[in-house]
């Protein structure tokens, strides 16, 4: 009998309603409001990758030491470098980064005795082809430009 009543009355659906609708109070929306408000990254979160430079002569921090691409295990650094005759020390020319098979595990930049390769709390690293998830050394100094929009 109890039961006939319940359903006679709705009650069960009632219940739910009563769940749904306590639940619509802003401070229980959890949707982010993206990209009208940028989410807080935690503060060792590893994202986008860096190639630094010096901040007042402008040069790369990297000296060519091949140890990021030697620690990768998927493979995907190759760092172009020539030897100054002068010097005898080796120059950066190139550098890619193939963003699209990154696991983001970080021993790139562990193994960087200088500093200079750096995973930043930049999340945005959509691209439209293949070609554009691998990033040459201009891009990785120059870091990610996402769009900023505007509301
Ligand atoms: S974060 Fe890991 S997978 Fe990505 S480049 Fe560095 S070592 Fe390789
Ligand atoms: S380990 Fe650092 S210094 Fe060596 S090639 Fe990689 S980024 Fe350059």
């Amino acid at each position: 009998m109890r039961q006939f009543l319940r359903t006679v009355f709705l009650v069960d659906l009632l219940k739910g309603l009563w769940v749904t609708f306590r639940s619509q109070h802003p401070k229980y929306i959890y949707t982010e409001q993206y990209p009208a408000q940028r989410p807080k990254v935690a503060e060792r979160y590893r994202g986008a990758p860096r190639l630094n430079i010096h901040p007042e002569t402008g040069e790369t921090l990297c000296i060519a030491c091949n140890l990021c691409a030697l620690a990768c295990p998927e493979n995907l650094i190759v760092v172009s470098w020539e030897r100054d005759e002068q010097t005898k020390r080796k120059v950066l020319t190139n550098f890619t980064y193939d963003t699209s098979r990154c696991m983001f595990c970080g021993l790139c930049e562990d193994a960087c005795p200088v500093d200079a390769l750096e995973l930043t709390q930049d999340f945005e690293l959509a691209f439209y082809t293949r070609e554009g998830a691998i990033w040459d050394r201009q891009m990785l100094e120059e870091g990610p430009r996402p769009t900023r929009y505007k509301f």
